[in-house]
């Protein structure tokens, strides 16, 4: 059992999303506690930009080799705690070592730039700017429940190499999975203010710390909503926000149906279908519909359904609440005319993988993010049809385009509002070196290990005049 041990008033127990098994606590920050973590992290970001950059580095190494040591102990706990399955806990800490370790070379390789003044007509040659990349300060890092560890660390790592401090919010659900992280990373030479790890309830020190005046940028993954609330109330800071999707699987009548059910599957459904880039809607060309409907649902049928220890691939949902959500949209979609192809079972909060055809895109499964192993179908009937239904979404992070016809796709790819077109594929975050953005209420600002690591300083120029 994990307890997370700092002088603080409260403390919240955890427990394992399948039973009652007992995880551990955390503590519940007071508005005091955090603002003195704060303080404690801005003195830290002092010290900290002052040393040297492969220092950094190395010690972002030794927190990576750390962290790989415990990912059978660390991949435990994330099952446990967020309900995904063993394997893939396991593979989300191997992950974040490897996110570290290219993060720890790419803040080695940050440069600045050189400009001399006569470039510019009329210009001296006698005067020259030199344009360093400067760390801002303390880095709000504030992660949701579903990856909590490898999302926590694309967000710490990136804000350390540029030399800045950071103040961690982990999500409740998730939280002790994410101190075991920062424990791994307070064993290296890192001075331990450095880092401060807040934990409590979002909705009661969120407004504080978003308008701390000693925070001095903000990274954010989670909902839609609390990210566009926490844009609001920022105050003249930079925000980069990873929010929800509804990403779309386009389906063209020459596609590769067997490829494309293959990957639509794994899309939607892999860890239940909580993941931001999760494929949320099938969008396909009504010739095709039938031969794709009846791939997939006997893919669907073929799933693994349990618990995350079984590696089950379909496992219980976060918390009673999510599982309703998802019922009430499988329901909803019913009661309008949907057709059921397969699923709609439910136990506890396990909700079987469900298949839904001839949805209607007034549908609420046809809008809403789900986050839940949900799938729905949407016949179309031509190309032009596929592109509007797709941008109708106020999300936008990323689709997936299957066709044989490589310009069709790029035609389509072009035309589609969100941060990323994968072809032939289905969406997903990664590699993690590969910029990582939405578009329209997915997000604000670009992710992926350069651009987060940019994010994190600000240009500072030097010009000097000889
Ligand atoms: P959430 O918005 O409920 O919580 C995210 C984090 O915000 C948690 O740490 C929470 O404690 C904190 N929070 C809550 N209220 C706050 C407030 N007022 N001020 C500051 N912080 C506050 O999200 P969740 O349920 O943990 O995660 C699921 C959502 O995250 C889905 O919508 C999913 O699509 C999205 N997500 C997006 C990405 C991406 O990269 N685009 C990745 C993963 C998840």
């Amino acid at each position: 059992m994990l307890t997370i041990s700092v002088t603080v008033t409260k403390e919240k127990e955890v427990y394992s999303v399948t039973g009652n098994e007992e995880l551990g606590s955390f503590p519940l920050y007071s508005q005091e506690e955090v603002d003195h973590s704060i303080q404690k992290a801005n003195q830290a970001q002092k010290k900290w930009a002052k040393t040297e950059v492969y220092k950094r580095a190395d010690i972002l190494h030794d927190w990576a080799d750390r962290l790989a040591a415990k990912k059978e102990q660390i991949g435990e706990m994330i099952s446990k705690e967020v309900g995904k399955n063993r394997s893939s806990a396991v593979k989300e800490v191997v992950r974040t070592a490897d996110l570290i370790r290219y993060t720890a070379e790419e803040g080695c390789r940050i440069h600045g730039d050189m400009l001399r003044g006569d470039s510019f007509r009329g210009g001296s040659s006698k005067k020259m700017a030199m344009v360093e990349r400067e760390p801002l300060g303390v880095v709000l890092a504030i992660s949701p429940f579903n990856y909590p560890v490898n999302l926590a660390a694309s967000k710490i790592a990136p804000a350390l190499m540029a030399g800045n401090a950071v103040v961690f919010k982990p999500a409740s659900q998730g939280a002790l999975s994410g101190q075991l992280m920062i424990e791994a990373l307070l064993e290296t030479e890192l001075h331990h203010d450095t880092v401060q790890c807040i934990t409590g309830k979002g909705s009661e020190i969120g407004d504080f710390l978003v308008t701390h005046p000693q925070v001095s940028m903000i990274t954010f993954t989670g909902s839609t909503a609390t990210g566009q609330s926490i844009s609001k109330k920022a105050n003249m800071i930079p925000v980069v926000l990873e929010l929800g999707g509804k990403d779309p699987a386009i389906v063209l009548d020459d596609a590769d149906l067997d490829l494309a059910a293959d990957q639509i599957v794994s899309g939607a459904f892999s860890y239940s279908g909580q993941r931001c880039t999760a494929i949320k809607r099938v969008l396909v060309d009504e010739k095709v519909a039938d031969k794709l409907s009846e791939k997939i649902a006997q893919k669907v049928d073929g799933l693994t359904v349990g618990n995350p220890e079984d590696d089950a691939v379909v496992t219980p949902l976060i918390d009673p609440n999510a599982a309703d959500f998802v019922q009430g949209l499988i329901d909803d979609a019913l009661q309008n005319g949907a057709e059921l192809v397969t699923g709609n079972k439910r136990e506890g909060n396990l909700i079987y993988p469900t298949l839904l055809d001839h949805v209607l895109p007034h549908m609420k499964v046809a809008w809403e993010e789900p986050f839940g192993p949900v799938l729905p179908i949407i016949r179309v009937q031509d190309e032009a049809d596929l592109v509007s239904i797709a941008n109708e979404s106020d999300y936008g992070l990323q689709a997936s385009v299957f066709t044989a016809n490589v310009q069709k796709a790029m035609d389509i790819g072009a035309k589609l509002n969100v941060g990323s077109v994968q072809y032939n594929a289905k969406t997903e975050r990664g590699p993690d070196h590969f910029p990582f953005l939405g578009a329209k209420n997915s997000g604000l600002g670009s992710q992926g290990i350069r651009r987060s690591i940019e994010s994190m300083t600000r240009d500072k120029l030097f010009v000097l005049n000889m």
